[in-house]
């Protein structure tokens, strides 16, 4: 057995997003008051628009439908406007839509990417599109710059599965054995934790302690993928993303069978069953990374359904087979909230400095870890 020993809730029993103790939910009239709020952009449709933003709808027209493309491209004409006068910076996770990720993000990645750029990101702003504990991150690494997020209700399965409390209990239970959380986590559970990690990580952040044993979590399928590659024994948390743990290992089999040249490639916080039927496994950036090195001709990308869509704006010749499942929290940021955030600046997040300063301290350990 990989895993020493698991806690926790069952998978799915805790809320997708819960409000993080200790920070502040002002709305936008802190943020406003500190930048202005700055008129409406036009969001007409016109000649000028579409030449304007022709040259990013060349990005996107394998994915994004040229009838779609009327209500996106005012968007995002003004979402580029405004980044410059507001002196903004968008850091788009994988998983954002195609309109996002590639016609307004300056920045894109996994949870690791996006918290180095966060890091070192020259803005005053940075609008998060991704979810909340990302937007969290991105703070707890900016404290003296805005970030905002399009919409905070944008949770996670994994981040709402455990609070500091239960972090707590843990460290009594098992007195002496370090915690890594995964970066899917709240502010107040990071600053109880000893460092970070992301799924392209996890292993050499477990490995990088030196100990016996460890205590991993929220994800306990990560953790259990982590335990089939060390001698590190683990304790994990049960908590699991509620868009990988959809997958089953008879849909892939049933896929391979009707194309045995298929090349499936899957994220690991999926059960260990789908991630045996997988030619290979990694964070998504790692899946990314696969796609550009190997050139399938086709191929599942076993992870939330917007990032085959990404990969194929760039990588227009590969096929990508979908059996798609959507995080219906990454799906909360749209264009029209983003414009939103950069008018009105909203939504700040804001986070109880003592709990940021030391969850600092733990991101900041992973983001510092030298690659062995
Ligand atoms: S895909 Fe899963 S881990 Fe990622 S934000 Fe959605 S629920 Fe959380």
């Amino acid at each position: 057995m990989p895993i020493l020993q698991s806690f926790g809730p069952a998978a799915g029993t805790a809320p997708a997003h819960r409000p993080v103790p200790g920070a502040q939910e002002p709305g936008p009239a802190a943020a406003a008051r500190r930048h202005g709020v700055l008129p409406m952009p036009s969001l007409e449709w016109n000649e000028q628009v579409a030449r304007e933003t022709a040259p990013l709808y060349a990005r996107v027209a394998k994915v994004v439908p040229a009838v779609e493309w009327p209500f996106f491209a005012p968007y995002v004409k003004a979402i580029n406007a405004l980044k410059k006068e507001r002196n903004a910076v968008i850091l788009a996770h994988n998983y954002q839509t195609p309109e996002i990720y590639n016609c307004v993000a300056d920045f894109v990645g996994d949870s690791l990417q996006l918290a180095r750029e966060a890091s070192k990101v020259d803005a005053d702003i940075i609008v998060q599109c991704g979810v909340h504990f990302m937007a969290e991150t991105s703070k707890i690494l900016n404290p003296d710059k805005t970030v905002l997020i399009p919409d905070s209700r944008a949770g996670c399965s994994l981040a709402a599965s455990i609070t500091g409390a239960d972090v707590r209990v843990l460290r009594e239970k098992f007195p002496g054995v370090p915690v890594v959380a995964y970066v899917n986590t709240s502010a107040e559970v990071k600053a109880e934790v000893d460092i970070c990690c992301t799924s392209s990580n996890a292993l050499e952040v477990v490995e990088s302690l030196g100990a016996e044993r460890v205590i991993f979590l929220p994800d306990q399928y990560l953790a259990s993928y982590v335990a089939s590659l060390t001698k590190v024994k683990i304790i994990a948390w049960k908590g699991a993303c509620e868009v990988h743990e959809r997958f089953t290992a008879d849909e892939l089999r049933r896929y391979r069978d009707g194309d045995p040249a298929l090349q499936i490639i899957a994220h690991p916080e999926c059960p260990p069953d789908v991630l045996a039927e997988a030619d290979y496994t990694g964070s998504t950036a790692g899946m990314i990374d696969w796609v550009r090195r190997n050139r399938p001709s086709r191929v599942i990308m076993v992870t939330e359904c917007s990032m085959a869509d990404n990969v194929q704006a760039e990588l227009p010749d590969i096929e990508f087979v979908r059996p798609c499942n959507l995080c219906p929290h990454m799906k909360r940021i749209t264009l029209p909230k983003i414009l939103d955030s950069l008018v009105y600046l909203k939504e700040e997040v804001v986070i109880d400095p003592a709990i940021a300063a030391r969850a600092r301290r733990s991101v900041e350990r992973m983001v510092n870890l030298r690659p062995s």
